[in-house]
């Protein structure tokens, strides 16, 4: 396995089913809900990539895989 830099990662929460950022890594918005499922968080727990458009500024997340706190991406995200 491709090992994943630690700056290609973003920090998520998970709170009554709902999956947010704190902070969007790209335009700084702050507690930023994603139209992502749990259906697709567990999608990539194992690790199917996954595409997620930001809705505060349209950007698009490349999603490689997860755990129970990051996402890990193809970019640097800090
Ligand atoms: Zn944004």
């Amino acid at each position: 396995m491709k090992l994943i830099p630690f700056n290609h990662t973003w920090p998520y929460e998970k709170q009554m089913g709902e999956i947010y950022f704190a902070t969007c890594p790209y335009c700084s918005t702050e507690n930023v809900l994603t139209h992502m499922s749990e259906e697709a968080l567990q999608k990539v727990k194992d690790k199917i990539k996954h595409r997620l458009n930001m809705p505060c500024c349209f950007k698009t997340m490349t999603i490689l895989e997860a755990d129970d706190d990051y996402f890990w991406t193809n970019e640097r995200l800090r």
